[in-house]
């Protein structure tokens, strides 16, 4: 696997992959890998003839008082784990190679990216659209891979790729989770033992959600009645949000009847988790409704 530091090495790289016919499928991550990226990449190489990964902590993504200084960085293994899976290369470039000075043009995906994990990381979503827009111009993938763990992510990405005609197919990848339910995240590290045991309580609350829906409830606040209950009795959790809203506008559906995500993210100590389920009806106009957790 070759490792590539710089943009015009990438651009030649995958520009000669597209000569040779090959479809590029390509996976973008902050490295600190875990079995969620892993997945992707196994799906990536099952559509793709040739997979590219990437290792970028985006500073651009970070707010000032978050974790990109401290954020897990594992070069070496993760290389190692690219390697054994049959990445053809990674590219990692430094920092000042995707923001020279002088940078200025950013890519901001309006509405959907003002809501929940906007709101709670102001300037967020414009530093992950801005720098995917340009590992997208700079790998120009046929496929890329995403995991729904991110699910509002995925969606600005979805609007971006529409918005700005571009010529990547966007394939979303379900939720790695530990036995226990907890989503795999490489911030799971940051987790004391007694946080690790709480930190349950995202998917405790998704399990709750569920039962709720199951049971006939449609009215959205009444689910996230339900999910509040299971963060009150966790004491060592504290409820960012806990809300149910449509999968393509993020907007809070009054009645849950189309396709919905249920998010939530909590703070446990300095440790910001999120996680989600997709609800969706059976059929289309069915009030039968099955879940992805
Ligand atoms: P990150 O390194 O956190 O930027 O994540 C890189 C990619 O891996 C993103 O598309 C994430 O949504 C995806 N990912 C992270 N955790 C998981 C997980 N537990 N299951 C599936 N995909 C994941």
């Amino acid at each position: 696997m070759e490792t590539i530091r710089t943009i015009s090495w990438m651009k030649e790289a995958a520009r000669q992959a597209r000569a040779d016919n090959h479809l590029v499928g390509f996976v973008p991550t902050m490295g600190a890998l875990h079995e969620g990226h892993l997945s992707l990449v196994r799906r990536a190489k099952q559509e793709c003839s040739r997979v590219y990964a990437s290792i970028f902590v985006n500073p651009k993504q970070f707010g000032p008082n978050e974790d990109f200084a401290k954020y897990p960085r594992s070069f070496e293994s993760d290389s190692t784990r690219f390697v054994e899976l049959g990445v053809d290369a990674l590219f990692a470039p430094p920092p000042e190679e995707i923001y020279p000075s002088g940078f200025s043009t950013y890519v901001n995906v309006e509405g959907i990216s003002d809501r929940l994990e906007g709101s709670s990381r102001p300037g967020h979503f414009r530093g992950v659209a801005t720098v995917v827009l340009k590992l997208f111009e700079i790998v120009q993938p046929d496929f890329a891979y995403f995991g729904r763990k991110d699910a509002q992510q995925v969606a600005v990405i979805q609007r971006m790729a529409r918005d700005l005609n571009l010529n990547v197919q966007i394939a979303v990848c379900p939720i790695v989770r530990e036995p226990d339910g907890l989503a795999l995240s490489s911030r799971n590290a940051y987790l004391g033992p007694e946080e690790r045991r709480a930190a349950t309580v995202l998917y405790r609350a998704l399990e709750a959600a569920r039962s709720e829906l199951s049971r006939g409830t449609r009215d959205s606040l009444q689910v996230q009645q339900a999910m509040r209950a299971i963060f009150e009795k966790e004491p060592l959790a504290r409820l960012d949000y806990a809300e149910v809203v449509s999968a393509d506008t993020f907007e809070p559906p009054v009645r849950v009847s189309r396709a919905s995500y249920v998010l939530v993210a909590t703070h446990l100590g300095k440790t910001r988790l999120i996680d989600n389920m997709l609800v969706e009806p059976i059929q289309a106009d069915s009030n039968e409704l099955q879940f992805h957790l």
